[in-house]
C-alpha cells in the first residue's frame, strides 16, 4: 500500500459493537477479565494498553516502516524512554545543534543519572567518527536540525553507530512521511506528535518507533508501562485523526515552504535562508537523497540583528508569533530568545513553520513585514 492509503487505514477498525466508522474513545481505565481470569480481549489496565493508544501505535509503526511503536504523553517523554533504555555509564553522542529541550534533558536529567555524552557537529562525519568511543551505545540525531536545518546523513551515521556496536536514533519530528529514517538503517525513530502528526496545535504527545521488536524496544515498552508517561485515550484519538491526513498535509507544507524560501532567498534584507529544498543549501544534496520532500520548516536571518528580527515578526499579520510548529497556521518565532543565550543561534534568526494558507498570502505578508 502507498503511504496515503496506509495513513487512512493503518490501525483503523470499524467498531464491532456499534458499526461506528470513527473509532469510539475508550475512556475506561480497566477491562473485564474472562471467567478463567484471563484477558480475552487483550486489555487489562489503561496504563499498560488501551484501544485508542494501540490504534495510534499501529498506525505510527506502519507509517515509519517499523516493527513496533510506543506512544507517550509528550515528545520529551518519548525521548526520555530511549535514554532510559540505556544503562548508567553508557556514552551517548548527540548533536551540537538540535531541539534544545532534548539536549537539556540529556544534560540536566541523564548526565546526573549516569549517562556520559558528547555534543558534536553531525553534519561533519569526520568529527562524528573521531568522537565515537568503545563505550558509545547511542548516536542521537536530528535532521533537519532545529533551528538552522543542518542536514545529517542518516545512512552514514547509522553505519558509524553500528560499526562501534551502538544504536542510532533519529528525532524525525520535523519531517514525518517525507523522511523515513528506518529505511536508511536507523534503529529508532522518535517524534513529538505535538507537531506535524497531530497537525492542528491541539494535542501534546510523542512516539518511539523501532525497526525491530527486540530487546531495545522491549526496554522502551517497559519504560512506557513502569515509568508511566502515557497519553490519554482522547489524546491518542486526536493524534490519530491528525495522522489520517498527514501525507497530504506534508505535501502542501513542503510546496508552500519551498515557495516562501525562494522568495526570502531573493529578498535584499534577508542575509541567509536555511531550507534544505534550496539548491544553494549546504545539505541539499544529502537531503535530496534521504527526503522525498523538504517539509515545512525554514529559518532565515534578517539584516540588523535581534531588534530587526523582532520587528519583522511584529509586523506580520498572518504569521502568528508563537513557538511550536506543524499546525495548519503559519507561525514565526525569534528563536534566540526562546532557547536562551546560545552562541549557535544567530540573534537575527527567525524560524518559521509554514502552514497551509495560500503561499502567495504568506509571501505578501512577509514582503510587507520585511518592508
Ligand atoms: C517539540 C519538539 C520536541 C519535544 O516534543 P514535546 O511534545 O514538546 O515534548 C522534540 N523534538 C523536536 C524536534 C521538537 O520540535
Amino acid at each position: 500500500m502507498r503511504i496515503e492509503t496506509l495513513a487512512v487505514h493503518a490501525g483503523h477498525v470499524v467498531d464491532v459493537s456499534s458499526g461506528a466508522v470513527s473509532a469510539p474513545i475508550q475512556l475506561s481505565t480497566t477491562f473485564e477479565r474472562g471467567v478463567e481470569g484471563d484477558y480475552p480481549r487483550g486489555y487489562s489496565y489503561s496504563r499498560s494498553d488501551n484501544p485508542n493508544r494501540h490504534a495510534l501505535e499501529e498506525a505510527m509503526a506502519a507509517l515509519e516502516g517499523g516493527a513496533a511503536a510506543a506512544a507517550f504523553g509528550s515528545g520529551l517523554a518519548a525521548t526520555a524512554a530511549v535514554f532510559q533504555a540505556l544503562h548508567p555509564g553508557d556514552h551517548v553522542l548527540a548533536p551540537a545543534e538540535g531541539y534544545h529541550g532534548a539536549l537539556r534533558q540529556l544534560r540536566e536529567v541523564f548526565l546526573p543519572w549516569g549517562l556520559r555524552a558528547d555534543f558534536v557537529d553531525m553534519t561533519d562525519l569526520g568529527v562524528l567518527r573521531a568522537a565515537t568511543r568503545q563505550d558509545t551505545k547511542l548516536i542521537w540525531t536530528e535532521t533537519p536540525s532545529n533551528p538552522q536545518l543542518g542536514i545529517t546523513d542518516l545512512g552514514e551515521v547509522a553505519r558509524i553507530a553500528h560499526g562501534v556496536g551502538a544504536i542510532c536514533a533519529c528525532d524525525n519530528t520535523w519531517s514525518p512521511i517525507v523522511q523515513r529514517p528506518l529505511d536508511h538503517g536507523v534503529d529508532v525513530v522518535v517524534h513529538s506528535t505535538t507537531k506535524y502528526i497531530g497537525g492542528h496545535c491541539d494535542v501534546t504527545g510523542g512516539v518511539v518507533v523501532a525497526r525491530e521488536d527486540g530487546d531495545l524496544f522491549q526496554r522502551i515498552r517497559l519504560n512506557q508501562n513502569l515509568v508511566g508517561g502515557v497519553p490519554a485515550p482522547f489524546d491518542c484519538w486526536l493524534t490519530l485523526r491528525g495522522l489520517r491526513t498527514l501525507p497530504w498535509r506534508m505535501r502542501a507544507h513542503s510546496e508552500n515552504a519551498f515557495k516562501v524560501a525562494t522568495f526570502l532567498a531573493a529578498h535584499p534584507r534577508v542575509l541567509r535562508v536555511n531550507y534544505p529544498g534550496l539548491a544553494s543549501n549546504a545539505g541539499h544534496e544529502i537531503a535530496e537523497r534521504q527526503m522525498q520532500a523538504f517539509s515545512g520548516m525554514l529559518s532565515f536571518e534578517v539584516e540588523g540583528g535581534r531588534d530587526a528580527a523582532i520587528a519583522v515578526a511584529a509586523r506580520t499579520h498572518l504569521f502568528i508569533r508563537a513557538t511550536s510548529l506543524g499546525g495548519v497556521e503559519s507561525l514565526i518565532e525569534h528563536r534566540a530568545s526562546i532557547t536562551g543565550e546560545s552562541p549557535l543561534t544567530p540573534q537575527g534568526l527567525l524560524r518559521a513553520s509554514i502552514g497551509l494558507e495560500h503561499p502567495d498570502d504568506l509571501i505578501e505578508d512577509l514582503a510587507h513585514a520585511l518592508g
